[in-house]
């Protein structure tokens, strides 16, 4: 059975187009591609509907 969740929660691209890398975050698992890698750690805010839970990142 393929794996349609296997794409990047940001811009949806799968990894036949981008290598993905894992993300674990709340016991979910997600995947994430390089471009994207950057906005998920300097403004995980822009996630909050992609990422379940992303609102709480902002504070640190
Ligand atoms: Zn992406």
């Amino acid at each position: 059975m393929e794996d349609n969740s296997k794409v990047c929660l940001f811009c949806k691209r799968n990894e036949q187009e981008v290598p993905l890398l894992a993300v674990d975050f709340k016991s979910n698992h997600y995947w994430i591609c390089p471009q994207h890698m950057p906005t998920l750690i300097h403004n995980p805010t822009q996630l909050e509907g992609m990422l379940p839970g992303a609102e709480d990142l902002q504070a640190g």
